[in-house]
């Protein structure tokens, strides 16, 4: 019996049902979204005694205290995000790769901050092991964006911070859109913010609960 193929099989199913159980079946039907979620194998992304849990619908541990987020969160925040292709994103907390390896699917122009430095050159390896080689990784605070390399049309927020940092407004593209967890320490909500000319236009979308945001624009 061939054992890589079987898992491999076992997976892609896994993960088909994922998408029609927890994604389609919750409203989301941005084809974009699910062809790029359907193409990361999510297994590559846990640790390997959570590999039997990749597909279930919870976040999961990873290393030093922080988490690979629900897969219903991720599709959500990828489709409220409206990613154009070419598009220049920054991610804000790079953790597993996860969310980042979705994003390369969606556009070639893709920059994505971790403040941990040992879950940046983890997700760093695994992005390669997939063959993903255009993702600019960083290892610093990212509550306070990037600067040289603004500005962005999308930046994606995946930690939870108390309020919405101003530099990542500044950092925005005029017409760009910010999506974030922003709220108290146990439970947040999920804000859209749409820079235009002069103000800025803000939707609430769902409840969430992230792990914290550190740094200077963060919880400290
Ligand atoms: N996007 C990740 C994935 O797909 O696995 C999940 C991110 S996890 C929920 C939040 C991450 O944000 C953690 O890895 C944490 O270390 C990171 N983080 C928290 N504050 C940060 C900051 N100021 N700058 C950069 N990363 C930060």
């Amino acid at each position: 019996m061939n054992q890589p193929a079987d898992h491999y099989d076992t997976y892609r199913l896994a993960r088909r049902d994922m998408i029609a159980d927890q994604i389609e079946a919750r409203g989301i039907h941005d084809a974009r979204v699910l062809r790029a979620i359907d193409s990361v194998p999510r297994e590559r992304f846990v640790p390997p005694d959570a590999r039997s849990q990749a597909y279930a619908d919870q976040a999961l541990a990873i290393a030093e205290d922080q988490t690979i987020s629900q897969p219903f969160m991720v599709a959500y925040m990828t489709q409220v995000l409206r990613v154009e292709p070419h598009g220049k994103i920054l991610e804000i907390g790079t953790g597993s790769g996860y969310q980042a390896a979705v994003l390369s699917r969606l556009t070639d122009r893709l920059y994505s901050i971790e403040c941990i430095a040992g879950l940046s050159v983890a997700a760093d390896r695994r992005l390669r092991g997939l063959g993903v080689t255009d993702v600019h990784l960083r290892v610093g605070d990212g509550s306070m964006g990037w600067l040289e390399e603004s500005p962005f049309d999308r930046v994606l927020v995946t930690a939870a911070a108390p309020d919405i940092p101003g530099a990542l407004i500044d950092q925005l593209s005029l017409g760009g859109r910010l999506v974030i967890p922003v709220g108290g320490a146990g439970q947040q909500t999920l804000v859209s913010v749409v820079k235009l000319r002069g103000r800025t236009r803000e939707r609430v979308h769902i409840p969430c609960r992230f792990v914290k945001l550190i740094g200077e624009s963060g919880w400290g």
